[in-house]
């Protein structure tokens, strides 16, 4: 007799709590912080693990295998970078680094080392809660690929500049530039559409895959670091040029158009 409401509830509940089913290891040494998250998460459906420093976290990682680990890197003993490392060389876990350090070199050692998002103190519990949900979403088996999907060109040729999308692989100069996940994923962006200009919203969830949530600085530092790794000169970029007050453009000619005149 009441089918209809019986049916229609565990939709109303899972749409409530978005992170049901997943196991959140949150590693944290500062009490208050760790149950704050734990609030949350637990509120959004999430299982949630503490550990108040790096042993006892990699132990609790290895243990439980969670989807996703919150980390601090600030810790007592093992830091979190090294965290990180280790957990990078068991696998792909994703990890969100929600942290005091706030200078765009932590940042950038952050992605570097393989975190999927970079959250500071002091940090919106709700925001956090969201950026979780959407590296997970991300991480889901089936989840489109986000930036170099089955769209991108096989091959895109500049002067100077070869992307293969398909193969992951970029060579400057006939040598291949190691680049992270990251910063090839804003190269094909980018490169795809040679001269359209792209805000840093637009290459955000383009990107990373989800909304724009206020922090543009993450574009920057990646754009900061990639033209590091294929730019004559970084400071004066023949390919990825800014566009004042707006965002990037590629430019499709690589600087070659100063030498091909005559
Ligand atoms: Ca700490």
């Amino acid at each position: 007799m009441n089918r209809e409401s019986a049916v229609s509830a565990p939709l109303v509940i899972a749409s409530q709590r978005p992170l049901a089913g997943q196991t959140v290891l949150v590693i944290e040494d500062e009490a208050s912080i760790a149950e704050l998250v734990r609030l949350y998460l637990t509120e959004a459906g999430a299982r949630v693990l503490l550990a108040p420093e790096g042993e006892a976290g990699i132990a609790a990682f290895a243990r439980e295998r969670p989807d996703l680990v919150i980390l601090d890197l600030m810790l007592p003993g093992v830091d979190g970078w090294d965290i990180c490392r280790s957990i990078r060389e068991i696998g792909e876990t994703p990890i969100l680094m929600l942290t005091a350090l706030h200078t765009e070199d932590d940042r950038v050692r952050g992605f570097d080392l393989g975190a999927d998002d970079y959250v500071t103190k002091p940090f919106s519990p709700r925001e956090l809660v969201r950026r979780v949900r959407a590296i997970l979403r991300r991480a889901a088996p089936g989840a489109p690929a986000v930036a170099a999907s089955s769209s991108a060109p096989e091959r895109l040729e500049f002067p100077g500049l070869v992307i293969l999308p398909a193969f992951r692989r970029v060579e400057v100069g006939g040598q291949t530039a190691e680049l992270t996940a990251k910063e090839f994923d804003l190269l094909v962006a980018l490169a795809s559409t040679p001269e359209r200009v792209f805000t840093r919203q637009e290459l955000f969830s383009q990107v990373w895959g989800f909304d724009y949530l206020g922090d543009t600085r993450t574009v920057d530092v990646h754009v900061g670091t990639l033209r590091k790794k294929i730019e004559r000169d970084p400071a004066n970029p023949d390919y990825i040029q800014t566009v004042r007050g707006v965002g990037y453009r590629f430019g499709a000619t690589g600087g070659a158009s100063e030498s091909a005149g005559g």
